[in-house]
């Protein structure tokens, strides 16, 4: 089953870690994935299991105990792990973007802090951009941290925190006026905070509130959550990078390496729903044949194979760029954008060609199709995918008339 997405020219370490993983997947994902999904329940044994494999280490440097591993290699794992359960990839994603923006971004005293305890997996990291009343316009963000002393103190509401209960330290972007005067753009006045934590539910330390697990229609066993700060005291050396007003910068960063990893989720997903697809309509018979050798099921099954064939190439093509140490927000967007769409098409299909045991509990294609929509808001809508790939085109072909 490995004819689909294919990638030339990685090294004998990329294919000895890849085909770790998808072992794994097929060993200890696959097998347990949907039972788990339907019981909401958040997957230990597979993470303890991803732990063993280093995989929280993938990318973090090896002097701070990691694999020290590109973007690419990162990204061929989530497609493999996504591939398995889609939400087993969100527990790792928001580590790695906080872990990156850590390697990016961190004071030394900060990466020396978290990055070996991230690496082993013992620290997990979440990140919080949105609130109640935003997601997309992140400048509009109200949360708000004022100096006081030493330490800042931290105000506001947070919502959609993906391992906002499971995780130990937060990236919280918030409003810090302090130092920037009057009529600053509010993208310039904001600050990335690191939030140590215990995992939990409740008040998880004083000042700090994660009230429960929101019940979403998928994306199961991976909690998401929101944030209350009321007077949260956090001191001045964990604001992400030791300066104030970088904060939008530092997260957008983390959010771009975080689209290639969409993407490789929506291909991961695809796959499988291609997967389930090509078998099913090879045992289903209607009209004294398998529905496979109905001319319109073949169409189907060709549609849904370029489109798993198209977002991978793209999602590659996005990650060897970040990792040649070019510019990528366009590859990103565009392969963020192009997977998700594509993979709700697949899935959807996938869905179609199972008929009315499409619909039953019973068939895996039942929860892909209600984890892929997930993709399409994750990361930046595909409005912003369009805004981000739009804006980008006007600058590389500047009318020069
Ligand atoms: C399961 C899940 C997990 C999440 N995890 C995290 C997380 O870990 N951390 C985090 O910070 N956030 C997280 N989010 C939040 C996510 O990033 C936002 O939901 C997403 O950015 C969209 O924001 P919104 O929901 O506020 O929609 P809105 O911004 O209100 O958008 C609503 C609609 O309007 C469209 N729209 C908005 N602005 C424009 C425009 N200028 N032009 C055209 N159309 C526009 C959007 O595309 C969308 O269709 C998560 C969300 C979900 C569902």
């Amino acid at each position: 089953m490995a004819r689909l997405a294919q990638t030339a020219g990685l090294t004998d370490i990329q294919r000895e870690i890849l085909s770790t993983v998808r072992d794994f997947v097929d060993k200890e994902i696959l097998p347990v994935a949907t039972e788990l999904e339907h019981r909401d329940e958040y997957p230990q044994q597979i993470v303890d299991g991803l732990k063993e494999l280093g995989l929280f280490g993938l990318m973090i440097p090896e002097e701070y105990g990691g694999l020290g591993e590109s973007l690419l290699t990162y990204a061929l794992c989530v497609e493999e792990i996504a591939r398995g359960w889609m939400s087993v990839s969100g527990i790792i994603n928001t580590h790695f973007i906080v872990a990156y923006m850590l390697k990016q971004h961190g004071t030394q005293e900060q990466k020396d802090h978290f990055l070996p305890r991230m690496a082993a997996g013992d620290i997990r990291g979440a990140f919080s951009m949105s609130e109640p009343a935003l997601g997309s316009d992140v400048s509009a963000i109200t949360s708000k941290a004022v100096k006081d002393g030493d330490e800042y103190v931290l105000n506001g509401q947070k919502m959609w925190l993906t391992n906002g209960g499971t995780s130990s330290l937060v990236a919280v972007l918030v409003r810090s006026d302090e130092g920037h005067p009057e009529g600053t753009a509010p993208h310039k006045s904001m600050t990335t905070f690191l939030i140590e934590k215990e995992p939990g539910f409740g008040e998880v330390q004083p000042g700090l509130t994660i009230p429960g697990k929101i019940d979403k229609m998928g994306y199961k066993g991976v909690d998401t959550t929101e944030l209350i700060m009321d007077g949260l005291r956090i001191p001045a050396d964990r604001v992400l990078g030791g300066e104030t007003g970088r904060g939008f910068y530092q997260m957008m960063d983390g959010v771009e390496v975080g689209r290639v990893n969409v993407a490789a989720r929506g291909c991961g997903v695809a796959q499988r729903a291609f997967e389930l697809g090509v078998s099913y309509a090879q045992q289903r018979h209607t009209f004294g044949k398998p529905i496979a050798q109905h001319q319109a099921i073949q169409f189907k099954l060709a549609e849904m194979a370029t489109k798993v064939e198209a977002a991978h190439a793209m999602m590659v093509n996005a990650a060897r760029k970040k990792d040649s140490g070019e510019r990528n927000d366009l590859e990103a967007g565009m392969a963020k954008y192009l997977a998700s769409e594509y993979c709700k098409e697949v899935v959807e299909d996938a869905f179609r060609i199972h008929g009315g045991y499409g619909f039953s509990k019973e068939y895996e294609i039942e929860r892909l199709y209600r984890e892929a929509p997930m993709l399409l808001i994750g990361e930046g809508t595909a409005e912003i995918q369009k805004m981000i790939i739009g804006r980008r085109l006007l600058e590389e072909y500047r009318f020069q008339g």
